[in-house]
């Protein structure tokens, strides 16, 4: 089986396939997580929006993998206490809140990390005392999980290596081989190194993504788009400027929208935007619009926050690939689900899904290619997969005080091991023998980071990280998290990499730079950002 795309969809359809012993192959153009699935909002939720939906079969699925997510993955994925406050003439009044609440946790089988609970006004602020006061009649408390996206993908991959799939990042399928009008492979030229090669399989399975519609093109010139995008943007601030302490989900007092300002670190996350978009997956960015929505909403929230967007520290932009709607209905009500398409040369396109539902969706689809092959040739194969159960690398405990309590036996400053712990769970052991082995891994890569050069190897030896991008930006997060992205510690990275790798002196310089163009285009973004904002403020008013 070859499955196209790296994203959440991809590797989980891979890991199922291998464990079920499938002989797979997933290929990603880019790096893996580097499209949507790394610029989500963060949550594996049970999606209290689709309650207002109706959507209960979704609200059920979700709650339920939000509980397995917890469990075999509990470094990359953890508990979120959320307050929901409601002021007056908000879209959503306490009565109807409180009704929502109890529904969400019956839907949850009443397992959620704890049942919810309804608060007063009083109660409300002193969980959050930074809230707007005035027209605050209450609100409530209550659990859903937060994880670190990127990485998820980087995990979930590593599991389905484990069980003997091939990975290779930065492979991309530039066209389709076909037999007979069957699709039976596809053609793939290597990103880094320009050598091109064809891979034959039994069955085809494009999980592209936003750039799905894209391959399914490659199958048949006269497809018919299965997607409309819609365009999702967060922006991060310094967390002092709002002051809260859980994360918050509330209305939005321009369009009345569910919206969320959680919690990262020393930052504060504002998403979503969601906007219906015609424009390229390979280019999407925050426009000013978006982000001016986004400070609107959250300073009408925060009164003393008083945000502008010299103050945004970092911003991400995803598309939703979410399924077409003929019936002509508002973007963000538009259903989240998944659907499975067999195109006219066999093979199966999935698109839409979530974070948070990948693994039911990956089983379906691979349920499909197993009765498909059995179908055709008679082979057994297994019905399902235990990745509910199995632990993604990583995950093997819950409890992880035993790898905190090494990691400052080793020496290593408490944030540090804080952050190895949450990135790398029982992995954190390896980087600890990577420093034992040679002290000088040891070292902050950033000032303002607590990531260590360890890290580095880590993610050349075990994560598959082949440019100083894939390392800085979705491994270690630092381009999202130092206000210089990362800047200064892309040559220690590059010459770190090179070591791994057999880089020259030369490819050395060139992964540097590259990085550094890179964050010269986001700054860049961010200028004309600004300057974009500037006409729009002046077009509004
Ligand atoms: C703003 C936003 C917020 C979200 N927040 C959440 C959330 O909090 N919780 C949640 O559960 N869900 C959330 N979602 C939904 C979730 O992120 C997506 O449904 C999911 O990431 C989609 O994964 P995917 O694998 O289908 O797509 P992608 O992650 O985009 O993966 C597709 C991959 O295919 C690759 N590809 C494309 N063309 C080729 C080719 N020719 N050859 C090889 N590879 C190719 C791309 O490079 C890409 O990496 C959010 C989505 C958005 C946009």
């Amino acid at each position: 089986m070859l499955v196209i795309g790296g994203g959440i969809n991809g590797v989980g359809i891979a890991r199922d396939a291998a464990m079920r012993g499938l002989r797979t192959v997933l290929v990603e153009q880019h790096d893996l997580g580097s499209g949507t699935s790394s610029r989500s909002s963060r949550l594996i939720h049970g999606g209290l929006r689709y309650l207002e939906q109706g959507n209960l079969r979704l609200v059920m699925e979700a709650n339920r993998e939000r509980r397995v997510l917890l469990r075999i993955a509990p470094h990359l994925v953890w508990p979120l206490p959320f307050i929901f406050p409601v002021h007056r003439g908000d879209r959503i009044p306490v009565w109807q809140l409180a009704a929502g609440m109890w529904l969400y946790d019956v839907l949850a089988l009443f397992r959620n990390v704890r049942a919810h609970r309804m608060l007063g006004k009083r109660a409300v602020l002193e969980h959050e005392p930074a809230l707007r006061k005035p027209g605050l009649v209450g609100g409530a408390r209550y659990y859903d999980a937060q994880c670190d996206d990127a990485r998820l993908v980087i995990a979930t991959a590593r599991s389905a290596i484990t069980h003997g799939a091939l990975v290779a990042n930065y492979m991309e399928v530039r066209g389709l081989e076909r037999t007979g009008g069957r699709v039976v492979g596809a053609q793939l030229e290597d990103r880094l190194t320009g050598h091109r090669a064809v891979v034959s399989a039994a069955t085809v399975v494009n999980a592209a993504g936003a750039w799905a519609d894209r391959i399914r093109l490659f199958e048949d010139a006269g497809a018919t788009p299965l997607l409309q995008p819609t365009r999702g943007t967060h922006i991060a601030v310094d967390r002092t400027r709002l002051g809260h302490r859980d994360a918050i989900i509330f209305t939005s007092p321009i369009d009345g929208r569910v919206m969320f300002v959680l919690p990262w670190g020393d930052q504060s996350y504002i998403g979503t935007t969601d906007t219906d978009t015609a424009e390229s997956p390979d280019a999407v960015a925050p426009s000013a619009e978006d982000c001016i929505y986004l400070l609107r909403s959250a300073n009408a929230l925060f009164p003393d926050a008083r945000l502008g967007l010299e103050d945004i520290r970092s911003a991400w932009t995803g598309l939703r690939p979410l399924l077409a709607d003929r019936v002509a209905r508002a973007a963000s009500r538009r259903s989240r689900e998944h659907a499975i398409v067999r195109g006219a040369g066999g093979m199966l396109t999935v698109v839409g899904g979530k974070l948070t539902t990948y693994r039911p969706m990956a089983a379906e689809v691979v349920n499909r290619v197993v009765r498909e092959l059995r179908q055709r040739d008679r082979r057994p194969l297994p019905m399902e997969a235990r990745t509910d159960e199995e632990p993604l690398p990583g995950g093997e405990t819950r409890d992880l005080s035993p790898f905190r309590e090494r990691g400052i036996e080793t020496g290593l400053p408490p944030d540090t091991v804080d952050h190895l712990v949450r990135a790398y769970g029982t992995e954190a052991a390896g980087i600890y023998n990577l420093g034992a082995a040679d002290r000088r891994l040891f070292r902050r890569l950033a000032a303002s980071h607590p990531a260590i050069e360890a890290e580095v190897i880590h993610a050349v030896r075990r994560e598959l990280a082949q440019t100083v991008e894939d390392v800085l930006v979705r491994r270690l997060h630092l381009y999202y998290e130092c206000a210089d992205h990362g800047v200064p510690a892309a040559r220690r990275v590059a010459e770190l990499m090179g070591r791994e790798l057999g880089w020259e002196e030369a490819r050395i310089d060139e992964e540097t730079s590259r990085y550094f163009d890179l964050v010269k285009a986001t700054r860049a973004q961010r200028r004309q950002l600004i300057r974009g904002a500037g006409s729009a403020t002046t077009e509004a008013e």
